[in-house]
């Protein structure tokens, strides 16, 4: 098994390559990999661990530039990532695969019944800072925000289980929308919640930084109420915990268009249209995909226009 290593925002990647890449594929996946960790270090300009965990396996499957990834809890802590290499690099940079995965590794894994809190997490990230990214436009974000919220809201099947009941069996019922979005709304909402009515500076950003550089490795916290209790903790105020609890009693996605019309986040004929000026839902939401007010050196902005 070949391997070496790649620095990325600080971080080393220890890459493995599980079958066998050429020279020139093994480069290109680098690429991507580079530009992946930079988009997420993007939350607040690094990743959480170092050294992190990459197996790179080669997949000849449909699916995409990237059918799957996995991230890898246990000894060294990371991601398994399933890729095609036959695509060229651009589809691998366009692809959200990586920035998800690398999110899921700046909070722990949470338990069966709170995965809602950590692919929320991860969903809602992918999108913003791939906007602070360049990566995708600010409107195409939340183009992708809004038709998530509207799958979740029609993937209601199994309306008589709350979400925290039916997160563990989200598997055997295929209810992926419902836990996946109700878990990147009340991320959206907490963001909102912190920037608004905390004010001082706070963030969605800056609590999950905060929660890194004090618990991350806190090996006590192995669920969603527990990590909830550590975000109050990093604000010293409860914002997290009284929404979580009202989250996870849901019996359906929450309706996402009042606080979408607040950000100046119009829909007509299903196509997303950001409305402008200076009122402070719009500062707000601009904020949110502005991040650290950088793109990425080298590769910021540079395929906006194609994805978009
Ligand atoms: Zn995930």
């Amino acid at each position: 098994m070949a391997s070496g290593s790649i620095l990325v925002a600080g971080s080393e990647f220890n890459l493995s390559w599980r079958g066998s890449f050429s020279i020139s594929e093994q480069d290109k996946l680098k690429l991507w990999l580079q530009h992946a960790g930079e988009t997420a270090a993007g939350l607040y300009g690094e990743l959480p661990r170092n050294p992190i965990r990459i197996v790179v396996q080669r997949s000849t499957g449909s699916g995409g530039p990237v059918p799957f990834g996995q991230v890898i809890r246990r000894d060294l802590q990371g991601v398994r990532f399933y890729v095609n290499p036959q695509y060229p690099l651009e589809s691998f940079t366009a692809d959200w695969t990586a920035v998800h995965e690398l999110v899921h590794l700046f909070i722990p894994y949470p338990g069966e019944e709170d995965i809602w809190l950590s692919e929320g997490l991860a969903t809602y990230y992918q999108n913003v800072l791939q906007a602070r990214a360049g990566v995708i436009s600010e409107r195409r974000a939340w183009q992708k925000l809004y038709e998530g919220f509207g799958r979740g809201e029609r993937d209601d099947g199994y309306g008589h289980l709350s979400l925290q009941a039916l997160s563990p069996r989200m598997r055997e019922t295929g209810s992926f929308m419902r836990v996946y979005w109700s878990g990147t709304a009340f991320f959206l909402e907490a963001d909102v919640l912190l920037r608004e009515r905390v004010g001082g500076g706070w963030s969605l950003d800056r609590v999950v930084q905060g929660f890194v550089g004090c618990c991350l490795e806190r090996r006590y916290i192995r669920d969603g109420l527990g990590l909830m209790s550590a975000f109050d903790g990093v604000v010293g105020e409860a914002v997290f915990v009284p929404l979580y609890l009202r989250y996870r009693e849901l019996f359906a996605q929450p309706d996402m268009g009042p606080l979408l019309g607040r950000l100046g986040v119009s829909v007509v004929g299903g196509r997303v249209r950001l409305v402008d000026g200076g009122g402070s839902g719009v500062r707000l939401r601009r904020e949110l995909t502005r991040g650290l007010g950088s793109s990425l050196s080298g590769f910021g902005g540079y395929n906006q226009n194609k994805v978009e």
